[in-house]
């Protein structure tokens, strides 16, 4: 099925390179192409003649004196080039949003308990209370982001606390400088682990954040 979205972006093809318009800009035909591969096309095949054709139509043009450089950028491309960036990224969003299971349906809850966004058929059919633990989606945004935050610096306190016993163990077992080398490499193995673990949950809230987010903002839109 070919969505609107699909058929307009389908006009905002460069004719030389096929991609979507980059800093386009306009011939006298009026056809525009790719900044860059303008500049290509120009510096490849017509270097230094006066009059150059459209890759398009062949119609020839005077280039200005600054080249490709000089020609008129199309900012009504440009600004519709933007919008249905924009356009494609919500589609995607929604499309991310659906429910898999119950069609129609949007992922409006954060299951707590598998750590999950599900839909309100999800909720009432497969994450009925006191099993498990859901939230709204907007509610679960604040949440998250402050548990992650608190996470971040109870990490700090921790590794701190780390180097507070690492300097202890140190005085206290210079003689023994074996002892030492495993003490710091059990408080490195410790704080690497702990690294891991941190980055891997902030990671995952912040892909929970960000999914809440979007649910969010389509659901407020
Ligand atoms: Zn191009
Ligand atoms: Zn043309
Ligand atoms: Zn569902
Ligand atoms: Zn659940």
């Amino acid at each position: 099925m070919t969505t609107t979205l699909e058929k307009i972006g389908q006009h905002l093809q460069c004719g030389i390179c096929r991609d979507r318009y980059k800093e386009p800009k306009t011939l006298d035909c009026l056809h525009s192409f790719c900044k860059k591969c303008l500049e290509n096309y120009y510096t490849i095949r017509y270097k230094d003649a006066l009059k150059v054709p459209c890759p398009v139509c062949r119609q020839e043009m005077v280039l200005p004196d600054t080249h490709i450089q000089g020609l008129k950028t199309n900012f009504h491309l440009t600004s519709i080039i933007q919008e249905i960036s924009e356009q494609e990224k919500l589609a995607r969003s929604e499309e991310k949003n659906k429910c898999q299971k119950h069609q129609g349906e949007m992922k409006r809850f954060y299951c707590e308990t598998c750590q999950e966004l599900i839909c309100s058929s999800c909720a009432v059919l497969d994450h009925c209370k006191p099993r498990h633990h859901y939230i709204d989606i907007g509610e679960a945004s604040l949440k998250y982001k402050h548990s992650l935050i608190d996470m971040i610096s109870d990490f700090s306190k921790e590794i701190k606390g780390l180097e507070q016993s690492l300097a202890a163990s140190s005085q206290a077992q210079e003689e023994s400088a074996r002892n030492v080398t495993k003490t710091v490499k059990a408080v490195q193995d410790k704080a690497a682990k702990m690294r891991a673990e941190i980055t891997s949950q902030e990671n995952k809230l912040i892909d929970n954040i960000q999914q809440i987010q979007q649910d969010g903002k389509q659901m407020y839109a």
